[in-house]
C-alpha cells in the first residue's frame, strides 16, 4: 500500500492520522485469514502476514492492461474513465462487489492510475463515526478517489454522513457542544467513491443507487489464472512451464489472490526441495503438502463439506450451527468458503438450511447413504 500516493489539501504528502494504520492493519488482518486458509504444513515455515502483504503489492497490477480476464468490466470502465477525462469531470462514484480475491482492489488502484490521480484506502469497519471519515474527505484533491473497502459494514451514521458527500460534494461538520454547538457547511473536492464489497445484498438501497456504475467481479476461467500464473512468475523471476502452470490455476478456486498464494508457495518449495525448477510432479507435490485438493479447496473447505456431511447428515443445516461445530465466524464460511462450494455444486442453499450434493460425498470418497 505504501506505492499509493496520500496527499492532503495543500498538495503535500500526508496519511490521515491513526487511518493509514489502522487500515493497514485491517489488511494484514485480511491477509491473515488468507493465509489461514492455506494451512500450515508440519515443519514448514509459511511466509508471515508482512511479507505476504508486500508480495501482494508486488503481484498486483498496476495499469488496465495487466488486468487478466473481466474484459466486459474492463470495456464499460474504460468508455466511463474516457468520457469523464474528456468532459473534464471526475469519475462518477463506482460499486464492485464480488467474492473476496477476485480483483476489487486491484480495480480501485489501477483505476486512479489510469485517472492520473491519487487514492486515498479506507475500510468500512475501520470506520465507526462520521468523524473517522473526515480527515479522508477533507483530504480529497479535485477528482481524486476515495475507496473503502467492506463498505457494508459501514454503522448507518457513516452511510448517511456519505449520502450528501457523495451527492453535493459537501459535509457539515459540528464544531462544539452542547448550546455553544455551531454547524460548519463545508465543500469538498468533486471525487470518485470506490467502495467494494463482498455482500452486495446487504447494501442499503440508498447508498446503492448513488453508485452510477455498478460492477459485479465473476469467477476466473482456467486459462485466465493460467496466465496470472505465468505473468507473475515472470515478476518473481522463475520459470513455470504450462503443465505446472496450469496445475496450479486448477487448484486456486477460481480466484486470482489463491493463485498467487499457491504459486508463491509452489516457488518456495521448489527452492528448497527441488533446485527451483518448477516441475508438475513438484507443483502437485507442494500443493499436496499443504492440503490443497484437486479441486483447489483446503483444509478449511473440506472441514466445512466434513461438518455438514458427518455431523449433519448432509444437512439441512443452519450457517451458525455449522459455524458453532467448526469454531468459526460465520462471515469467515459465507465470505471466504461458501461462494466457492456453492459455484462448484459441492452444496446447496435451501430456505431450510445448507445441505451437501451428492458430488459432495463423491469428493470425500464418502458414500451419501441416500
Ligand atoms: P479483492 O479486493 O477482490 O479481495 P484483490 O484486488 O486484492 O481482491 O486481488 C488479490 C490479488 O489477486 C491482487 O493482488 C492481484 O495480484 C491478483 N488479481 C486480482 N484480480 C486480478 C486480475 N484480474 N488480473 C491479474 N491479477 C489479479
Amino acid at each position: 500500500m505504501e506505492q499509493f500516493r496520500h496527499t492532503d489539501v495543500t498538495g503535500q504528502r500526508a496519511n490521515p492520522p491513526n487511518v493509514f494504520n489502522q487500515d493497514k492493519a485491517d489488511h494484514v488482518a485480511r491477509e491473515a485469514i488468507y493465509q489461514s486458509s492455506d494451512p500450515e504444513p508440519e515443519g514448514v515455515l509459511v511466509a508471515e502476514p508482512e511479507r505476504q502483504k508486500d508480495q501482494d503489492v508486488r503481484l498486483r497490477p498496476r495499469r488496465m492492461t495487466e488486468i487478466v480476464g473481466q474484459s466486459d468490466v474492463i470495456e464499460r470502465l474504460q468508455i466511463a474513465i474516457d468520457a469523464a477525462r474528456k468532459r473534464g469531470e471526475p469519475l462518477g462514484h463506482i460499486l464492485f462487489d464480488g467474492p473476496p480475491g477476485l480483483g476489487k482492489t486491484t480495480f480501485a488502484t489501477v483505476i486512479p492510475e489510469e485517472m492520473g490521480t491519487t487514492v486515498q484506502m479506507a475500510n468500512g469497519a475501520a470506520l465507526r463515526a462520521p468523524k473517522d471519515l473526515i480527515p479522508y474527505l477533507t483530504n480529497l484533491e479535485q477528482g481524486s478517489v476515495l475507496f473503502i473497502d467492506e463498505i457494508h459494514r459501514l454503522p448507518k451514521s457513516v452511510e448517511e454522513y456519505l449520502y450528501t458527500a457523495m451527492e453535493d460534494f459537501r459535509i457539515d461538520i459540528v464544531l462544539g457542544e452542547g448550546v455553544s454547538a455551531r454547524t460548519l457547511n463545508l465543500d469538498l473536492r468533486p471525487f470518485t467513491l470506490i467502495g467494494a464489497t463482498t455482500r452486495a445484498g446487504m447494501l442499503s438501497g440508498p447508498l446503492r443507487d448513488r453508485f452510477q456504475i455498478r460492477e459485479h467481479l465473476g469467477w476466473y476461467t482456467l486459462a485466465e489464472l493460467c496466465e496470472i500464473v505465468q505473468r507473475n512468475a515472470l515478476k518473481l523471476q522463475v520459470e513455470v512451464a504450462s503443465d505446472p502452470a496450469t496445475e496450479i490455476a486448477r487448484r486456486s478456486r477460481s480466484t486470482p489472490r489463491l493463485a498467487n498464494n499457491r504459486l508463491l508457495w509452489v516457488r518456495d518449495y521448489a527452492q528448497s526441495r527441488a533446485s527451483g525448477n518448477i516441475s508438475l510432479e513438484v507443483a502437485t507435490a507442494a500443493l499436496q503438502m499443504i492440503g490443497i485438493d484437486t479441486l483447489g479447496l483446503d483444509k478449511q473447505d473440506r472441514r466445512y463439506l466434513d461438518t455438514l456431511t458427518r455431523i449433519f447428515a448432509g444437512g439441512p443445516a443452519g450457517l451458525e450451527a455449522i459455524a458453532h461445530t467448526m469454531n468459526v465466524s460465520s462471515d469467515t464460511l459465507e465470505d471466504e468458503v461458501e461462494p466457492f462450494l456453492l459455484r462448484s455444486e459441492l452444496i446447496l442453499r435451501t430456505s431450510r438450511g445448507r445441505m451437501a450434493t451428492d458430488k459432495a460425498y463423491r469428493h470425500l470418497g464418502l458414500n451419501s447413504g441416500k
